[in-house]
């Protein structure tokens, strides 16, 4: 593998197992413009979606199973001690390690709460974010931030919102998910029995006290784009956010960029998700960027 092949694949295929480690994982992220230290609380795959585009499910060949997982806060705070330390002393780009060839100057930009399934599920997410919270603030500088990347099922929790509490104080943010404006495209993507005003009442509520991000995936179903019809439903619903007191900081549109369960489900050509990007930035003049999946 050649330079270039070996930075193209650390950045695509995210892999979210790093030697030994369990809860812990470096990534090159597009979406962050940096390096971004995963932090899967759910390794044994927890989640109340089974989306259609799901990497995870496409890799493990199964549906999701409920949580009963205890995290280990010791080993968690040790990986992230570790991690941490090969990412600023630069021995992560080493010459032969998967990320050999990335600028050693390249920044650390997160500690991002993702993983395996939905790290809200797991009851012990709240010590999880006090235990990265001390770590950020004793071997990182002020910019490095947390980030919960979230379906939003649980947002308005009491026992998350704690979480969220400290998470936004240590330069957080919330990247919360949103793939459709219709409960019917809703339920066609997440497979989920959580009702889609649920999602809806979350993010609008959470937007009004956390700084939050709004990410979707579009895709292509059998070779055919998004229906114009929910595209024009999904702003709908952006701005009846915004309409009730949500502040969305910006909206991150992207494709698939792996293999998916389902076979009908592909990446969206660059050219049709720039075109979204620009109807959905122009109709509600947020902040508004695609992601490609190559
Ligand atoms: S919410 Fe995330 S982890 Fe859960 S099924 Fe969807 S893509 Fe997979």
């Amino acid at each position: 593998m050649n330079m270039t092949s070996t930075i193209k694949s650390a950045i695509q295929h995210h892999p979210r197992q790093f030697g030994l480690m369990r809860y812990v994982y470096p990534v090159v992220s597009r979406r962050s413009g940096g390096v971004s230290i995963g932090i899967n609380l759910t390794p044994d795959g927890t989640c109340q979606f089974s989306c259609v585009y799901c990497q995870v499910l496409a890799e493990a060949g199964r549906s999701y199973k409920q949580f009963n997982e205890t995290i280990d806060l010791q080993r968690l705070d040790d990986e992230l001690r570790q991690v941490v330390t090969v990412v600023l002393n630069g021995s992560l780009f080493a010459d032969g390690s998967l990320f050999a060839g990335i600028d050693r100057g390249i920044r650390l930009n997160d500690f991002a709460f993702s993983g395996d399934g939905e790290p809200t599920m797991s009851p012990m997410f709240t010590a999880a974010v006090e235990r990265a919270a001390a770590v950020r603030t004793e071997l990182c500088s002020d910019d490095v931030r947390l980030v919960l990347i979230t379906n939003a099922t649980r947002l308005c929790n009491a026992d998350v919102v704690v979480g969220l509490e400290r998470l936004t104080k240590s330069n957080g943010e919330i990247w919360a998910k949103l793939d459709a404006g219709t409960e019917h495209h809703y339920k066609y993507v997440s497979r989920s029995h959580v009702p889609f005003a649920t999602i809806i009442k979350n993010i609008t509520e959470t937007a009004k006290h956390f700084p939050l991000v709004i990410q979707t995936c579009l895709f292509a179903t059998n070779n055919e784009s998004p229906d114009k019809k929910e595209i024009e439903a999904y702003i709908k619903q952006i701005k009846g956010i915004v309409a009730n007191g949500g502040k969305i900081l910006r909206l991150q549109l992207y494709t698939v960029a792996r293999k998916t369960p389902e076979p009908q489900v592909t990446p969206l050509d660059n050219e049709v998700l720039d075109k979204i990007a620009e109807q959905v930035r122009n109709e509600t003049g947020i902040k508004t960027e695609a992601f490609y999946s190559r």
